[in-house]
């Protein structure tokens, strides 16, 4: 069984108190691994590191400082496929999907960053003939990022690369169920020779770990991706004590369905947008809205092609749906599929937990559900259930459908189809969601805005902006 360590200036370390967590197979539903149960001691070393290793890191020259990121980009690449395996065990999701997207764009991350850096310049206003103002960008600090459980690797290192490409150094934390990425992903850094220091990992529980990040007087920006409860305690922590802060979190995301659309790439891309990863992608379409003249046909197309997806152990390559990722998360998705027969939803197909024969008879499967006859404003439609379990809705008009879209409290993502060039622009304007896919879903050029309206998150970042985030800026006022 694999012991995971803690990467602490530049070295693999047990944590302090010599404490581990079991860390689970969710496909075989038990324990395959172990994992430092690290607190605020191992913090506290991963900070001295880190502030110390700053120095050097901030001010190295920026083709150097790249050219080790890149470095780690190309290690990635070189173990996607062993990656992609660890990440589909500690995960759940299908080895294929790792492959082919969650590791690849890991390394885009770093790329994106690690090449941005090298053409980042920062501004200079000239004031009439009075006065010359620029501005000057430096590294904040020690940033701390934490990350969570859903697409490890990938949201991991869209944390870290930017503070890493910026100057800063990093204390990280990934989710606890999901450490082992960020364990091998230690190791490249070593073999990159990334200087030690720089990159900290510190493996643990949210409350432990991750309040012990936010509250560390020598941290002084936080970027956080997770739940929208956990978004408020750490902003509550981190407000009074003036923090820089990024918060990507939760969604309950409309997928808008008009008559006038490409009806098979909407139907296919829809059966992805609502159960690629388990359903467990905060920008899944959990919340299908069709227009009325098309409803019933979309209904039974969109079932028959749901129950083909073939449920089962993720490291076959036919899998298109594996187990969630731990049991009490398949008992939240199994209890919300409960509240909506409750709230006066019907069924159309799954609903109930899969037993997988062979090896993932224990694992934490759930058919892929598909519930109609719901009020949009029921809790089922307005909490995120984060799993494979969507919801559909007729609408007769666009201010309907607006109202239905945008009547909770997340705005994370929206998706639209229809042909209509005049209603999309007036539609994409009003869904209050930090993006609107048209006649597409979760296609992302690194160099947009990335993140949420309300309570789907603030500081809403991408391209110069992620990597302005964990910079100080300061203007410099020369009178002429
Ligand atoms: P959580 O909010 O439970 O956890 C996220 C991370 O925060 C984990 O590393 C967790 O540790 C840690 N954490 C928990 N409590 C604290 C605390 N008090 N202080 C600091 N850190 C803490 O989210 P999940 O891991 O369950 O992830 C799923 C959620 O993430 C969903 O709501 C999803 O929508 C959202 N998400 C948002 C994305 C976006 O870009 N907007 C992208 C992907 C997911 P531990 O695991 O040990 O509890």
């Amino acid at each position: 069984m694999t012991t995971i360590h803690n990467y602490i200036n530049g070295t693999l370390v047990p944590p302090a108190a010599g404490n581990y967590l079991d860390n689970y197979n969710p496909a075989i539903g038990a324990v395959y691994s172990l994992i430092p149960d690290s607190d605020h001691i191992d913090v506290q070393n991963a900070v001295v590191a880190a502030s110390a290793a700053f120095a050097e890191w901030s001010s190295m020259p920026l083709d150097k400082r790249s050219a080790v990121l890149m470095k780690i980009a190309d290690l990635i690449d070189r173990d996607l496929s062993a990656l992609a395996l660890a990440e589909s065990i500690d995960q759940g999701k299908p080895v294929k999907l790792a492959t082919v997207v969650d590791i690849p764009r890991a390394s885009a991350n770093i790329r994106f960053f690690a090449t941005g850096i090298q053409h980042f310049s920062s501004e200079a206003h000239i004031t009439g003939n009075e006065a010359v103002n620029y501005t000057t960008r430096s590294p904040i600090g020690v940033a701390g990022c934490i990350s969570p459980w859903n697409l490890p690797l990938y949201l991991f290192t869209w944390k870290i690369a930017p503070a890493l490409a910026a100057g800063c150094t990093v204390v990280a934390k990934p989710s606890e169920l999901t450490p082992m990425t960020a364990y091998l992903f230690s190791k490249l850094c070593i073999e990159a020779g990334l200087p030690k220091g720089v990159l900290n990992i510190v493996h643990g529980l949210g409350p432990k770990v991750g309040q012990a990040i936010v509250e560390h007087p020598q941290i002084p920006a936080i970027s956080f991706t997770g739940g929208t409860v956990t978004g408020k305690r750490i902003a509550a922590t981190a407000a009074p004590m003036f923090k820089k802060l990024s918060l990507e979190l939760g969604g309950k995301n409309p997928n808008i369905v008009f008559a006038d659309c490409d009806w098979e790439k909407m139907l296919s891309t829809s059966i992805q947008s609502s159960f690629s990863n388990q359903g467990e992608i905060c920008l899944c379409g959990s919340r299908i809205f069709v227009e009325r003249s098309v409803y019933d046909r979309f209904v039974t197309e969109f079932v028959a092609k749901t129950t083909l997806l073939t449920v089962g152990d993720p490291l076959d390559d036919k899998t298109k749906i594996g187990p969630l990722n731990s049991e009490p998360h398949m008992n939240k998705v199994l209890s919300y599929i409960e509240l909506a027969k409750q709230e006066g939803g019907t069924i159309m197909c799954g609903g109930k937990r899969v037993t997988v024969e062979g090896r993932c008879a224990n694992g934490y499967f759930v058919e892929p559900t598909v519930i109609t006859g719901l009020s949009p404003d029921c809790r089922t439609n307005q909490e995120e259930i984060f799993g494979p379990v969507v919801t559909i809705t007729p609408f007769d008009t666009e201010e309907e459908v607006l109202a239905f879209a945008n009547s909770t409290h997340y705005g994370l993502s929206a998706t639209l189809w229809t042909e209509n060039l005049t209603r999309t622009h007036r539609m994409a304007a009003a869904l209050k969601s930090g993006i609107v896919w048209v006649n597409c879903w979760l296609f992302r050029d690194l160099r947009t805005p990335f993140g949420g309206m309300k309570q789907s998150g603030v500081g809403r970042e991408g391209g110069w902006e992620a990597l302005k985030f964990f910079t100080e800026a300061k203007n410099i006022c020369i009178k002429l």
